[in-house]
């Protein structure tokens, strides 16, 4: 197949770079929040409450039963309870979790539900979506996610078959849920560093191989991601202490860094997918 993509060449921007005001939790973030959740609240019947009230129709259906597993898929969250209720979460941008120890304090904010376990309480406020699905419903709506290279279910061959039709730069459709899910604006900037590919190469450029190293340097990543709660883009072969005690700094390889940590050249930052980019000329082609 004919590549027709563009190369847009970055706007170099030297000063008065704006940081995301929101950050936007990727894929890591979700995954630990299901295992962690799980580990807290799987196999005992929770007192479900909407305390705001936006979500009251919902937690009676969820009141009283109990749940049976917490799974993540990309950036959303799925609660199997007894019965054929799953509730369906999106924290969005604004979206938090708060944990408590039972009994809970009152409601802070807008709760939009609250799960009460026996030693622990979950509130959550501010999710982008928070609705109770029956199984149809949630098949229907995974069918719209992408494949999550957390999940040992993943089929990489399917996005690989995206990614390879598109002509759309790299670097925008790393970012595609639809394609692969979890990866975010801090990761897509980081594996295409570590791949040595700079984010304006399309998408349909890419071989297999190449593929196959982009997704299995996701995996990677993501599982470094949900084991130290947090990005950390450096092995420990890459580092001169343990991984938990990098600091922020020094955690990442070219994500909002002023210069390229391998070859010093000046990083380019430009909004790519909407989103702040950076990059290296010389080390990415
Ligand atoms: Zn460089």
């Amino acid at each position: 197949m004919r590549c027709w993509g563009t190369i847009v060449i970055p706007v170099l921007q030297v000063s008065s770079f704006h940081s995301d005001v929101k950050i936007m939790p990727e894929g890591h973030t979700v995954h630990r929040l299901a295992r962690d959740q799980s580990k807290w609240f799987s196999g005992q019947r929770l007192k479900v409450s909407s305390p705001q009230g936006r979500f009251a129709e919902g937690s009676e259906l969820l009141d009283g039963r109990t749940l049976k597993s917490v799974e993540a898929h990309g950036k959303h969250l799925y609660y199997f309870f007894s019965g054929v209720h799953v509730l369906h979460v999106h924290l969005g941008l604004y979206g938090k979790f708060r944990l408590h120890a039972s009994p809970p304090p009152e409601p802070r904010g807008a709760v939009r539900v609250r799960f009460i376990g026996k030693t622990n309480t979950l509130d959550l406020n501010g999710p982008n979506q928070c609705v109770v699905l029956n199984a149809q419903q949630i098949a229907d709506s995974r069918k719209k996610i992408g494949e999550d290279p957390l999940r040992t279910d993943a089929n990489p061959e399917r996005a690989w078959a995206r990614i390879q039709k598109s002509k759309k730069p790299i670097g925008q459709l790393l970012l595609d849920q639809s394609i692969i899910a979890g990866i975010g604006n801090i990761y897509r900037a980081e594996i295409l560093f570590l791949m040595s590919v700079h984010p304006t190469r399309p998408s349909c450029s890419f071989t297999h191989e190449e593929f196959d190293e982009l997704w299995k340097t996701s995996v990677r990543l993501l599982e470094v991601g949900v084991k130290y709660n947090r990005i950390i883009t450096k092995s420990r072969d890459e580092s001169d202490k343990p991984l938990s005690k990098l600091t922020s700094e020094e955690r990442l390889w070219i994500y909002k860094k002023e210069f390229s940590p391998i070859c010093a050249s000046a990083t380019q930052k430009w909004l790519l997918g909407n989103r702040q980019m950076y990059a290296c000329a010389v080390c990415q082609r």
